[in-house]
């Protein structure tokens, strides 16, 4: 029993895990995967968009300008990387340079601050590789490069620190009303109950709310594919390029990560299939596509993989974030695509103002706002190398030869509130696997690591959690 249930642990039930952890209430997050992060919240742009696409009052935009100037204290709070890299949209026809003026206008509406239009020789010099066509851009300087598992996995580690619980491999099958008032949850790890839900569910917020409300919601999963591009390219642009928006949405961009790869995508193909991330070679021949047309010579050579995520689209493109109107006490917030990420700060102090008037919250007085990311070793003089070895050996020893990723740094990761179980889950919170090999060398050593840590047998260990497993069975016997 817990006064609030959240339901979905991606970027939008971590920032209201985060926010509700500020409150005296008993608050439980149930997730159907075996970690945090696991839904569209971990295969998007990663941008941290300035706020110039949503429709001038609509909710979107309210929250999306709210999150993105939210995150600089965010992420300084957590510990996390937060680039502004600004952002351009190019024009390469003349006859839509038309189009830049509106999205200018629309975001100056919507508060987006420092918006300028280049003509086509400053947009050159800002950005050498642009399409020699290019007639002109929409520069942001707000907008910023952000990763979306360690937003993601910082939220709702705090949350957890706070006193969040987190239920991982836990389904939400059935909610009903019981003769007690309260929300009853039907799992397939048991019941729970709770004075207040949370529909949090990403492409599955449509399910969710439709066990509750007669009045039926239907999200349609609008698929978008990506090609994630070496580091060695990393640099060959600095800002985010957009094209100019259509229907379906802000079209293929090629932008930086706060990484340092070059990330190119995605495409916009709506699909009934909520589990349908599988990437098709129509998809990456079309973003290629797409995106020469506004930089030159995209270095497709050095894509080291492909994925796919699924937009949570609404047919009336627009966050819902309300209290069901024939389910009271019951929340819903759905529809969160693009700019889902970018708002979550914003999405997580909405929904937890609501609550705090609705259940006359009172704030906790021992509340922990800042959390100590992972130590990271990139970019250490070898004095400082040293000297971490010295305290913790296991900082002397690379697992993952890609992205330079020790020992210590997994470790680290297994061993923290909400901690990696998992390779996916040593991957998001380490970056050990992402690199150029796509963990080709590193996984045997990081499932020793995982085997040693927490006792998982090889046979237990997957990949992300279910039945993932990589080891099947031993072909030689005890040794
Ligand atoms: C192609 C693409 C590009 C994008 N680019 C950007 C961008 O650059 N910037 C930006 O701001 N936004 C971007 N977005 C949008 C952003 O990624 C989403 O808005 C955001 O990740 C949505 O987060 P969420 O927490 O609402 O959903 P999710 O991350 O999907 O989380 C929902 C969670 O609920 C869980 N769940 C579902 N059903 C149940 C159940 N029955 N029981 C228990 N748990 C359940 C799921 O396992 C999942 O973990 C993009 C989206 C896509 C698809």
């Amino acid at each position: 029993m817990f006064d609030v249930i959240v339901i979905g642990a991606g970027v939008s039930g971590s920032a209201i895990a985060r926010q509700l952890s500020r409150y005296n209430a008993s608050v439980c997050v149930l997730e159907k995967c075996e970690d945090v992060c696991e839904g569209t919240s971990k295969a998007n742009s990663a941008i941290v968009h300035a706020g110039f696409d949503a429709d001038e009052g609509s909710l979107m935009a309210k929250l999306n300008v709210k999150g993105n100037e939210m995150m600089d204290d965010l992420a300084r709070d957590l510990d996390i990387p937060f680039k502004r890299n600004g952002s351009m949209v190019v024009c390469i026809h003349k006859e839509e340079l038309d189009g830049l003026k509106v999205l200018y206008e629309r975001g100056v509406k919507n508060g987006v601050k420092g918006l300028k239009i280049l003509s086509r020789e400053e947009a050159l010099e800002m950005e050498p590789n642009l399409s020699d066509n290019v007639e002109g851009a929409l520069y942001a300087p707000t907008g910023g490069i952000i990763c979306p598992f360690e937003l993601t996995i910082a939220m709702a580690e705090n949350a957890n620190v706070n006193g969040v619980e987190f239920r991982f491999n836990t389904r939400v099958e059935d909610i009903k009303k019981g003769e007690d008032g309260l929300w009853h949850l039907r799992t397939n790890n048991g019941e729970y109950k709770a004075r207040y839900v949370v529909n949090a569910a990403g492409v599955y917020a449509d399910k969710i709310h439709n066990m509750v409300s007669a009045d039926k919601m239907h999200i349609i999963e609008r698929r978008g594919d990506y090609c994630l591009l070496d580091k060695q390219v990393g640099g060959y642009v600095s800002h985010t390029i957009f094209p100019q928006p259509t229907k379906f949405g802000k079209g293929v961009l090629v932008t930086p990560t706060v990484h340092g790869n070059l990330l190119v995508g995605p495409t916009a193909i709506d699909i009934e299939n909520k589990e349908g991330t599988a990437t098709t070679a129509a998809g990456i021949d079309e973003l290629q596509a797409k995106a020469s047309e506004n930089v030159r010579n995209l270095p497709m050579r050095n894509v080291i993989t492909s994925f796919a995520g699924l937009r949570a689209h609404l047919e009336r493109h627009e966050f819902v974030i309300e209290e069901v109107k024939d389910a009271p006490c019951f929340i819903d917030v759905a529809g969160i695509e693009s700019p889902g990420l970018s708002a979550s700060p914003a999405i997580g102090e909405m929904v937890g103002d609501m609550l705090k008037e609705k259940m006359n919250l009172t704030e906790k007085e021992n509340w922990i706002g800042t959390r100590k990311g992972i130590t990271r070793t990139e970019g250490l003089s070898v004095e400082e190398m040293n000297k971490l070895i010295k305290e913790n050996p296991a900082y002397g020893t690379i697992v993952c030869r890609c992205e330079s990723i020790t020992e210590g740094e997994i470790l680290d990761a297994i061993h923290r509130p909400l901690g990696a179980r998992s390779l996916d889950g040593v991957k998001r919170r380490t970056r050990a696997g992402m690199g150029r090999c796509q963990a080709g060398f590193c996984s045997p050593r990081t499932m020793e690591i995982l085997n040693r840590e927490l006792g998982l047998s090889y046979e237990e260990i997957t990949k992300s959690g279910g039945k993932s497993n990589i080891v099947i069975e031993r072909t030689k016997g005890e040794v």
